[in-house]
């Protein structure tokens, strides 16, 4: 374009913010500094990109980035409430003296090797636990895993997966035997009806909704059901706007009018599924009719979208985070699930079942093993044969791994508050503000007696660490990546690094031959990497494809030949298979496996003290806890400040004009920030974005957890919202 700087370097890659994995090229100016992006013609985007690929780069050159190692100086305090008190910038800076790498290396490994040494435990109830990234390569959450279940002798490793698509996964594998999506985004465009629930791709997956917008205007017909009426509601067929955390009535009133109208793909039933005598004993009594007063749409809307879903040639579902992050997240998509299963729509182009991931990289790390319950591949801790495998490719004893599953995300900050986990290594992840009931969070963070957080900011859970080490952002480093289709995309070094920052996969090695492991990759310490599958991060991936058999036909010299490959891939051959399950499924005699979904309600309703219910998420321009996207000129110039979002009549109820300040409480805390009346608000319902530590979100969220999925409720808490009053 006409206000381009002149680029001296072009550098393809794929885009560090959402799952969709846009892939783009770096135009690199003079002073190896990113000058401008465009898209470029990767499988998921074929040139597009949102504005955040598009004009979120700049904060890799942050002045705020961290340049050098820091140690916590002796006498500073570890306070968890100082975000609240909104503590600044120079004043976190200040509770940290600069150090050499070794020096700080050094410190790292002694803090664990003294919270091991203190106890004989391991396993479970090891002093020690791991939160990974989903924003690293698939390279850095492997080995991640690796350091965290050999050198600390237990599974407590996991990562955000667990407060995003954890529930799905959980249903998605009772279910089907595979965590996976079963066919590409872009699919819709094959699909004669889609039904999108709890996403708002048009914020969320930007990219994902011109594919929806696309596909809508060539026929497809859109079903929105959302509490929220977002922008994609504008082109729906139909949209439903069921009350907040009844998605099971709704779901299961629509398997009902199914089965009871005989609807279902009798054939596909037989052939592929197996109890499908429970789930029609289930729904009997979910009637529209008695549903209707619970989820809040009418009857004849239910089953005119159940009829539509169950005629269509080709129905595909797809889901976000408003299914997932429930207590009942589970239940909700194994509702998902069966009506999929039942009407037979599934296993074909534009049908199947999408959980739209969040993060760039969060289905690569689950698959590269950054799961307590599983090793690469989703090979289960308790399998003695998938342990014996990793053992003898880790040249560990026999017996080594443990076969009992690690702590979750929420267990392990739980186990932090009680004192017994004492010492935690944290890359690039902000659980101070991520993770539910955060003034909760941030105390147990506060409480460690050792915490080393590696990231390329100093984030609010990096302001209570021991040891800060300075990491690399996404455009300073190569490495495999997988979105949210299952496709594995290399991304690339186009800039340097600032300072002595350096790779999260080099700082992982040299701990990992601090506390005694004898690793010998050779990890280049600015990030970069080769095509030579032999040595450096080449050989990371190399050993990882040795334990990933969805991958095996994946060589790195061949992703770094194709750029861009879907997995299952078997061979060198193989081009790799977009649409999965097309046989049947990873399951006993192939057959999926139907499971009722239980009414369960949200664990907190609104009462009298807290009248009005709170929903938290993302926004177009801000990027989860905001520590990318906050310092990006122009996405912070869109969206300076945090906001709740009120409906109209709601909010005159309330005495809140637009702009006004309110005061948002829970049972857990309280923030007051601008109130924004957003007509797709429902009723009685505030929504608040997590991306601002001045008002964070968190501080208000429940953070009960759903049984199997082991996912917070943070699409539902009680609230109450009035006008801030200043003494
Ligand atoms: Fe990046 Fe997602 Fe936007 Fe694509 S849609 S440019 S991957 S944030």
């Amino acid at each position: 374009g006409a206000f381009a700087q002149p680029s001296l370097k072009r550098v393809d890659s794929v885009c560090p913010f959402c799952g969709v994995g846009c892939q783009l090229r770096y135009h690199v100016d003079e002073n190896d500094r990113i000058a401008h992006v465009e898209g470029i013609a990767g499988p998921a985007n074929e040139g597009r990109l949102c504005v955040k690929g598009r004009f979120g780069f700049d904060y890799a050159h942050s002045p705020e980035r961290l340049t050098r190692p820091l140690i916590r100086r002796a006498d500073a305090p570890k306070d968890p409430t100082a975000i609240e008190r909104r503590q600044t910038a120079q004043e976190v800076r200040e509770l940290f003296r600069e150090a050499s790498w070794d020096e700080a290396l050094d410190a790292a490994a002694a803090g664990f090797r003294a919270a091991l040494g203190a106890t004989a435990a391991r396993g479970r109830a090891s002093p020690v636990a791991g939160f990974g990234s989903a924003k690293g390569t698939n390279e850095e959450a492997y080995l991640f895993q690796k350091l965290v279940r050999t050198a600390f002798g237990t599974h407590n490793v996991d990562h955000c997966t667990r407060l995003c698509h954890a529930s799905s996964v959980a249903a998605l594998m009772e279910g089907l035997g595979s965590g996976v999506v079963s066919n590409p985004l872009r699919d819709v465009e094959h699909a004669e009806l889609v039904l999108l629930i709890g996403a708002n791709p048009a914020q969320n997956h930007p990219v994902g909704a011109t594919w929806i917008k696309n596909a809508i205007r060539r026929g497809t017909r859109l079903v929105l059901a959302d509490p929220r009426r977002t922008e994609l509601a504008r082109h729906a067929w139909r949209y439903l706007g069921f009350s907040p955390g009844s998605d099971v009535a709704l779901l299961n009133a629509m398997l009902h009018v199914i089965v009871a109208e005989g609807l279902t793909d009798p054939a596909y039933i037989a052939a592929h599924t197996r109890d499908f005598d429970a789930i029609q004993a289930h729904v009997a009594a979910f009637t529209p009719e008695a549903m209707a007063p619970v989820c809040g749409i009418a009857p004849e809307a239910i089953r005119e979208v159940a009829r539509a879903f169950a005629s269509a040639k080709s129905a595909m579902i797809l889901w976000g985070m408003g299914v997932s992050q429930h207590a009942h997240g589970t239940e909700n998509a194994r509702a998902l699930i069966a009506l999929s299963l039942i009407t037979g729509q599934i296993g074909r182009p534009g049908t199947g079942l999408h959980p739209l991931r969040g993060q760039n990289n969060v289905q690569g790390a689950s698959d590269a093993g950054l799961i307590p319950m599983v090793l690469p591949d989703y090979a289960r801790v308790n399998d003695a044969s998938a342990r014996e495998r990793a053992e003898a490719l880790w040249r560990l004893a026999p017996g080594t791994l443990g076969a009992e599953p690690g702590l979750t995300v929420v267990e392990i900050i739980e186990a932090a508050y009680r004192g017994d986990i004492s010492a935690m290594l944290v890359q690039g992840e902000n659980p101070a503000m991520s993770d539910p009931d955060a003034a909760h969070a941030r105390a147990a963070l506060a409480g460690l007696k050792h915490l080393v957080v590696q990231d390329i900011f100093l984030t609010e859970t990096a302001a209570l660490a021991d040891v800060v080490l300075p990491a690399t952002a996404w455009p300073e480093k190569t490495g495999s990546v997988t979105n949210t289709d299952r496709c594995v995309q290399l991304g690339r070094k186009a800039v340097a690094s600032p300072g002595e920052a350096r790779a999260d996969a080099w700082i992982t090695e040299q701990l990992a031959r601090r506390l005694g492991l004898g690793w010998g990759y050779g990890i280049a310490p600015d990030g970069s990497g080769t095509g030579d599958g032999a040595q450096g991060i080449g050989a990371v991936y190399e050993e990882m494809r040795a334990l990933m058999p969805s991958i095996a036909g994946l060589s790195w010299p061949r992703l770094w030949r194709d750029g861009a490959v879907t997995y299952p891939v078997s061979d060198e051959q193989d081009p790799g298979q977009p649409v999965v399950f097309t046989e049947g499924f990873p399951m006993p005699e192939g057959r999926a496996r139907l499971v009722p979904a239980a009414l369960v309600p949200p664990a907190e309703r609104p009462d009298g003290e807290y009248p009005l219910v709170l929903i938290t998420g993302r926004q177009l321009e801000h990027w989860h806890t905001g520590s990318m996207t906050r310092r990006s000129a122009v996405l912070d110039a869109i969206e300076p400040s945090p906001v709740v979002s009120l409906n109209p009549a709601t909010a005159e109820r309330l005495g809140l004009r637009a702009g006004a300040l309110a005061r948002v409480r829970s049972r857990r805390g309280a923030i007051a920030l601008p109130v924004r009346v957003d007509e797709a608000m429902p009723p009685d319902t505030a929504f608040i974005p997590f991306a601002y530590a001045e008002a964070a979100a968190n501080l208000l969220t429940n953070p009960v957890l759903d049984p199997l999925g082991k996912i917070a409720e943070l699409k539902y808490c009680a609230v109450d919202v009035r006008p801030e009053t200043h003494e």
